[in-house]
């Protein structure tokens, strides 16, 4: 069984912690549910933070004087200024973040989308933006893995998302060691699985490994490229390329039907017809027949425990035929 390390996500506590909305409820989130089991929470609703209790009338953004507002219309409260004193707060006493999960469209933890009004008064019109604590989090936060609950729905940005929390928070803990040995072994795991993301900079992780300098620069250096490696997603032609490179090793141990049927997958895989974890799942069951090690034990295979995913495959099989 994979040991995974723990992820610290920050998350809005109206989703499934705290009946803290402005109606006087909470959202069942079953995502958040099943990962509490695996990862350390850091819950937080900044509304309640600045003292507006709940349930509460309905606050929004606006413009006013050219500048994005916090404004209550039913008090005609302006709770700007509050709003970014709690975040500054918030983000002093939190410093260390894998993820965050934001609950969407709200004018406080949205991301993206939320409505700006564009002034004062009722039927006015309004444009897209984001919340004012995620706003000041992200501004703190810059390289921050995010989504919104909404978004994490769809099972590929949800792999990608916990992928990303998952191996970040296996190379925090990996540093809190300061010890080469502990980041060799980190990067020896996580290797095949960068090289499906950029393979120009996991051959730079590879050379700051091997420099001369003190731990705490290779620390920092290795940090901020593994943090540039996951802001992407990975590419077809790097995932076929390092999936030739798991199979290269093995290929002379099969025989040609076998062969001919990895190639066809990849070639199915290329044009968007096979998924990437079917052949993923192939190549591992051949690395376990051949008691291949070194490739068994790679983060490639199973990033994030699976069960995160459940969800996801229970709802799907609810509007299957069978
Ligand atoms: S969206 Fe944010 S501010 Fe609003 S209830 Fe949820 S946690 Fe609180």
């Amino acid at each position: 069984m994979n040991n995974f390390a723990r992820p610290i996500i920050g998350v809005s506590k109206c989703l499934e912690f705290d009946m803290c909305r402005y109606d006087g409820s909470r959202i069942n989130n079953n995502f958040v549910r099943n990962m509490k089991e695996y990862v350390d929470f850091i819950t937080v609703c900044p509304e309640v933070g600045i003292g507006l209790g709940s349930p509460r009338k309905p606050i929004r953004l606006v413009t006013i004087g050219g500048e994005k507002n916090l404004y209550q219309p039913s008090s005609k409260k302006n709770l700007t200024k509050e709003m970014h004193d709690f975040t500054k707060k918030f983000t002093a006493s939190n410093a260390i973040f894998d993820g965050f999960i934001f609950k969407r469209d709200s004018p406080t933890c949205g991301i993206a989308d939320v409505r700006l009004y564009h002034k004062l008064g009722t039927d006015v019109g309004y444009g897209k933006t984001s919340g004012m604590f995620s706003e000041g989090i992200l501004k703190q936060f810059p390289n921050l893995v995010k989504e919104d609950e909404k978004r994490l729905n769809n099972i590929s940005i949800r792999e990608n998302f916990l992928t990303r929390v998952f191996v970040l928070a296996h190379l925090r803990e990996s540093l809190q060691f300061q010890q080469i040995e502990k980041l060799i072994y980190f990067h020896s795991k996580n290797m095949l699985l960068f090289l499906c993301y950029d393979e120009e900079l996991t051959i730079e992780l590879g050379l700051i490994l091997k420099s001369n300098d003190d731990f705490k620069l290779i620390a920092s250096k290795y940090k901020n490229i593994v943090h540039s490696i996951l802001s992407s997603i990975p590419k077809k032609n790097s995932i076929i390329d390092t999936f030739n490179y798991i199979f290269t090793p093995i290929r002379s141990k099969l025989s040609s039907a076998e062969q001919s049927h990895y190639f066809s997958l990849i070639d199915g895989f290329d044009n968007d017809l096979i998924s990437q974890s079917e052949i993923s799942t192939l190549l591992y069951s051949w690395a376990l027949r051949y008691d291949l090690k070194s490739i068994i034990d790679q983060s490639l295979f199973n990033p994030f425990p699976k069960n995160l995913l459940l969800d996801l495959i229970e709802s799907k099989k609810e509007y299957s035929i069978l």
